[in-house]
């Protein structure tokens, strides 16, 4: 085989590679992907003797970290998004720093207002009480999607997760015992309406999935729904001038006795289940 046509090869494979990693990155974090090339271009500008045998991916994890901490939170200010609180609020944190990491904590400020706003609300009945945050929206852009969340695309989405006790203790968690957020899940008793088990029926099989990977991870036996406190949050968004619109499942409405309360909607067959998380927006 000649050696020309040996390197083209080897060429369309280096660049299908990036051109892979690009994709997954942007999809995983918005600026990622660009970032990946950045760190390409900047590795080859700095002479080889400079270079500390740093790989690509040590470029990468440096220009990335660098960025998030404190390129993109400036930036996105200008352009209408802010990050939500990380560590200066005591009543709104991260589920995960990993949401932190990934860029996937910006929202308009009017949706951060609102969060920070029933946070100190809920302080009234219950002191001390955090409100976690798993997805919201990227830094920048309307209509760039948060995957897996098709909606969270313009700043105007949060999902928060709900309180819940140690059923040994009677004591809060911190946040839910799921390593990603997701999947604790409130699900329909005896004697309740299952808009899953109606939507599984129907052939949307992707709404359970999330329940059974995620208690993989944990015993749902340990944990008990705060029906209290989470009827208080629900409540205190519901009623807020800026809220729009919060997705519940509908067992939960009628457990927490909101019925009454008209921004609650259920999400529909074709979306994630909800309820291991709400989603607020406005
Ligand atoms: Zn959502």
């Amino acid at each position: 085989m000649p050696i020309y046509f040996l390197k083209l090869r080897v060429t369309v494979w280096v660049f299908l590679g990036h051109a892979i990693l690009f994709l997954m990155l942007t999809i995983l974090t918005q600026t990622g992907g660009v970032i990946w090339f950045a760190a390409l271009i900047v590795k080859h500008l700095i002479p080889v003797r400079f270079r500390f045998r740093f790989s690509q991916l040590a470029f990468f994890g440096i220009l990335y970290s660098m960025s998030t901490l404190w390129l993109i939170p400036p930036l996105a200010k200008v352009l209408g998004r802010e990050q939500l609180p990380i560590w200066s609020n005591a009543h709104v944190k991260p589920e995960s720093f990993l949401f932190w990491y990934l860029n996937r904590t910006y929202v308009r400020p009017e949706l951060k207002k609102v969060v920070e706003e029933v946070a100190v609300q809920m302080q009234d009945q219950y002191p001390g009480a955090v409100i976690y945050y798993l997805d919201a929206c990227f830094p920048f852009f309307d209509g760039f999607p948060l995957l897996p969340h098709l909606s969270h695309r313009d700043g105007k989405k949060i999902d928060l997760v709900f309180f819940w006790n140690d059923q040994k203790t009677g004591k809060s968690v911190q946040g839910t015992p799921s390593p990603y957020g997701y999947g604790v899940c409130a699900k329909a008793g005896q004697g309740e309406y299952s808009y899953i088990k109606e939507c599984l029926g129907q052939g949307y099989w992707y709404f359970s999935p999330d329940n059974r990977f995620g208690e993989l991870f944990y015993d749902p036996a340990r944990y008990t729904f705060d029906e209290e406190k989470n009827r208080e949050m629900v409540i205190r968004f519901a009623r807020h001038p800026d809220v729009g619109k919060i997705f519940i499942e509908p067992h939960l409405k009628t457990r927490l006795s909101l019925e009454k309360e008209d921004k609650l909607r259920k999400q529909g067959c074709r979306a994630a289940r909800h309820d291991d998380h709400i989603h607020v927006q406005m």
